[in-house]
């Protein structure tokens, strides 16, 4: 059961907390709210994090508040909240809305209750007693964190509709943005309508007639002829229903537009086998054709906004101009010099402006401040953590010139290749941060296979050599337990011990592994990121690498802080990433790119088939393994349903096996497989005992079997491309022609299209790119990748200038204040976004 919102809280007093009691009120009811309202924005999926679902956090949560002097019927409403999210999970999405709603609202109405209010807001209850007599003649406006119930016109019920959209104060309502605009600012003469063009006429009426279809009882249909100096067009209004067929409400509507009256009409052009005609438009009757148009809508551009599920587009339109007027309470962030200095609009006038824009050209002006807003908040909230990074002091790494005699020196000449050009520019720059003094905190971008892990390798034993330990982490175990293999192979020739520790590592092993990171006799461990747990204690952790996508967040990092320690980090992606998408996701960290392969590298010849043709793909892996190479059948793993891909895999399987290449071992690899089993697939594969292995994208990252000169995707509509351009790097790692053939099944052209980028292109960084604008940033980085950031309007595909332009202005209001003294308003929203962050990073 579902207990009530807390609407009868008002009569209560503020509780009066201590600063240091709100301030722990606060670090546990902001997560709450984030959570919740993230739930929301995913529609009620009962969010997965990355260690809990949304259900469970909030049962722990609200059940644990935290210990300072509450009201008294605070602690039992929680319990009884928290009670209530054990059967979350079982509730259909009309039951978890209510709930979700329910639990907002009555928070929201808590922390009013125990927070001071706002030197901002002012006094709400002025705003029904306007005075009569010396009061300013503008309507006082609501305050910006008024809740919506309480605005003049929104009911309960209304307020309640707009609560489970996440509306609940008047902000959120000036912070939905318009998804899009209609554009009826184009006043023209008939001669000049275009079809398919949405356009404004003002005309005179010539003919009225409505009448109901004789063909269909419910529809009825209301047809003027319109006239302007250049010529004539029809306009056509549907009626659907049943009650509009009455004839003598027919008529009523024909009279509104007799003849000879002027109308102003906006709308859609179409063109039609009798000419061209508006279906459906705004109409309306304009006293004169030179009187303004009354209608706010008529001529100009008109905002259409995001899912308004139950509300009309009428009602919610007028809904944003009721609190509209609030805007003049907005703070503004910027001085006016900086505004000035940047043609910036205020962010007032901007806001105004994006939902009631009085042309385009101003639209366009709105939508670039408050863009800018969002990427210059971005980019200072990075750059202060960048700073606050560079000032605690790093493990000095810095070593003699004597290098390359050392571990570091033994290494390279160990290696049977040299060290591309960009690989050596890579590892100058990874030395020069760990002479420092600050801690490096570098990402190192680049292809499949362009060698980032020897590199890695280099600046861990450049660690070593200084007397410090190194850790690995790797996002999977399989990947763990290959970089672990690979450095068995270098290390013990250099005395350098190196351990792995994962889940399965067995316990004893475990504790010894544990004992000798502890006391410093193992240099480099292995692991996945489970190593930051707290059971592992490092004698002297001097760099952590953290390989393939995994990034270090803030939690990580904080987690190392708690104990004690500064290492410094490097972090290798293969996943190439659009520079707009870079700067926000990684703005904190300096970023080198390893853009060149090693030489004797045959390219993939990448071709696209459909699944009638999949005998093509079979007939490729047959010639291959004739000639003594192996193949990859590379199956989807969609997250939601793993039971059906594990059965696809396994069905798969067993006809590759049984019917298309009886004669061959065929090998079976995917995600459920206890490790050992894992490993013992990859490892016949490795080595040649099975020539084909089926596999979901478990194979994805990093392994490693140069024999390998096929690779089929089945359903590679169903990827991303960039994860599709991480695949087909798989194969293509020896000196042997490879293929990569794609199996599309999707009828839909823009598949097709997504697709034909790979076949035509072999460049990680056009195709992210490519992948950006086809699918946008979240898909392109993959739903585990978390730390998105939170961008409302901003694109990042399509407004790199802008943030390029936020970026310098962020990294000059730091150079000129880098507490930020003198802006207040950019100091609370930094903190804002910051608690937004930790809690989002604490759910994900
Ligand atoms: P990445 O981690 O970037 O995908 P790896 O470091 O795993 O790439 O390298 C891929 C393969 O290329 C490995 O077998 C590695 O030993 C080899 N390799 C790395 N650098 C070079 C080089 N400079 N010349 C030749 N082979 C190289
Ligand atoms: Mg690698």
């Amino acid at each position: 059961m579902v207990a009530q919102p807390a609407g009868d809280s008002s009569t209560q007093l503020n509780a009066g907390l201590d600063y240091q009691a709100l301030e722990r009120f606060l670090v546990w009811i902001r997560p709450l709210q984030q959570a919740l309202s993230l739930e929301v924005d995913r529609g009620f999926s009962n969010l997965q994090g990355r260690n809990e679902r949304f259900d469970s956090f909030m049962q722990r949560e609200l059940g644990t508040p935290p210990q300072i002097p509450l009201p008294g019927d605070v602690p039992p409403r929680l319990l009884a909240l928290a009670k209530d999210f054990a059967d979350y999970a079982s509730l259909d999405d009309a039951a978890r809305r209510r709930q979700v709603t329910v639990v907002r609202q009555w928070l929201h109405a808590l922390r009013q209750r125990l927070e001071p209010s706002a030197p901002m807001a002012p006094p709400r209850l002025k705003v029904a007693q306007r005075s009569s007599s010396s009061a300013p003649s503008t309507p006082a406006a609501p305050g910006l964190d008024s809740p919506l119930a309480q605005v003049k016109g929104i009911g309960p019920k209304l307020a309640e509709r707009l609560a489970s959209l996440g509306l609940l104060l008047v902000r959120d309502l000036i912070l939905h943005y318009p998804r899009d605009y209609v554009d009826y600012s184009a006043l023209l003469r008939i001669d000049a309508l275009v079809p398919g063009e949405t356009a404004t006429i003002v005309a005179t009426v010539r003919r009225c007639h409505g009448f109901t279809s004789p063909r269909n009882p419910n529809l009825s249909i209301i047809e003027l002829q319109l006239q302007d100096p250049t010529g004539r067009i029809k306009v056509t209004r549907f009626l659907a229903g049943k009650r509009f067929s009455n004839p003598s409400y027919l008529h009523g509507q024909t009279r509104q537009y007799p003849n000879g009256a002027t109308v102003a009409v906006s709308g859609l052009v179409k063109s039609g086998p009798y000419g061209i005609s508006f279906q459906d438009p705004l109409i309306e009757v304009m006293e004169s054709a030179q009187a303004p148009l009354r209608s706010s809508r008529i001529g100009r551009l008109l905002p259409v906004y995001p899912l308004t599920e139950g509300l009309t587009a009428d009602r919610f339109r007028s809904l944003i101009e009721r609190v509209l007027p609030s805007v003049r309470l907005w703070p503004e962030p910027l001085p006016r010099g900086r505004r000035d200095a940047r043609q910036l609009l205020s962010r007032d006038r901007a806001l105004v402006a994006i939902h009631c824009p009085e042309s385009s050209d101003q639209l366009q002006q709105a939508r670039h401040r408050l863009v800018f807003d969002e990427f210059l908040l971005l980019q200072l909230g990075l750059m202060q953590r960048r700073a606050a990074l560079k000032q605690r002091s790093a493990p000095s790494l810095s070593s003699s010139a004597s290098d390359r005699d050392g571990l570091l020196g033994r290494f390279l000449t160990m290696l049977p290749f040299e060290f591309t050009a960009a690989q050596q520019r890579v590892l100058a720059e990874i030395e020069s941060d760990l002479n420092r003094q600050e801690p490096m905190a570098r990402l190192v971008q680049g292809d499949v296979g362009s060698g980032k892990t020897v590199v890695a390798v280099a600046a861990l034993l450049r660690a070593i050599q200084a007397g410090w330990q190194g850790a690995m982490m790797a996002p999977t175990e399989v990947l763990a337990e290959q970089h672990y293999r690979s450095l068995c192979g270098w290390m013990p020739a250099l005395h350098v011990t190196v351990e792995l520790l994962t889940g399965s590592t067995p316990q004893k092993q475990r504790r010894r592994i544990l004992a000798d990171v502890a006391s410093g006799a193992c240099k480099i461990l292995v692991g996945t990121h489970a190593l930051l747990e707290d059971p592992v204690a490092f004698s002297r952790l001097g760099l952590v690498v953290v390989d393939e996508q995994h990034r270090f967040g803030v939690r990580q990092r904080n987690r190392l802080l708690g104990k004690g320690l500064q290492p410094h980090l490097l972090t290798m992606t293969a996943t190439p990433i659009p520079r707009t998408l870079a700067l926000s996701l990684h703005g904190d960290l300096d970023v080198s790119q390893i853009d060149e392969l090693p030489p004797g590298r045959t390219p993939i010849r990448t071709a696209m088939i459909t699944g009638s043709n999949r005998d093509e793909a079979y007939d490729l892996i047959r010639d291959e393994v004739d000639k003594g190479q192996r193949a990859y059948v590379v199956l989807p793993l969609v997250e939601e349903s793993e039971k059906m891909d594990l059965r696809s895999a396994v069905d798969v399987h067993r006809q590759l096996a049984d019917e298309v290449f009886p004669d061959l071992q065929v090998g079976l690899l995917h995600g459920r497989l206890a490790s050992a089993d894992k490993q013992a697939v990859i490892r016949a594969f490795a080595s040649g005992e099975t020539k084909v292995l089926v596999s979901t994208t478990v194979v994805e990252v990093g392994v490693d079997v140069p024999e390998a000169s096929v690779m089929v995707i089945d359903h590679a509509d169903r990827f991303g491309l960039a994860q599709l351009h991480q695949l087909r790097g798989r194969v293509g790692r020896g000196a042997a022609a490879s293929h990569c053939l794609l199996i599309n099944d999707s009828r839909n052209p823009l598949a097709r299209q997504r697709l034909e980028v790979l076949v035509r292109s072999t460049d990680g960084f056009e195709i992210a790119e490519m992948d950006l604008r086809l699918r946008g940033p979240g898909q392109v980085l993959g739903t585990r990748q978390s730390g998105l950031p939170d961008l409302a309007l901003a694109s990042l595909a399509d407004d790199g200038s802008v943030l390029e332009e936020a970026r310098e202005e962020a990294a000059d209001i730091l150079r000129e204040d880098p507490e930020l003294r003198d802006y207040a308003v950019l100091r609370r929203l930094l903190d804002e976004q910051r608690s937004r962050v930790t809690s989002a990073a604490q759910l994900n």
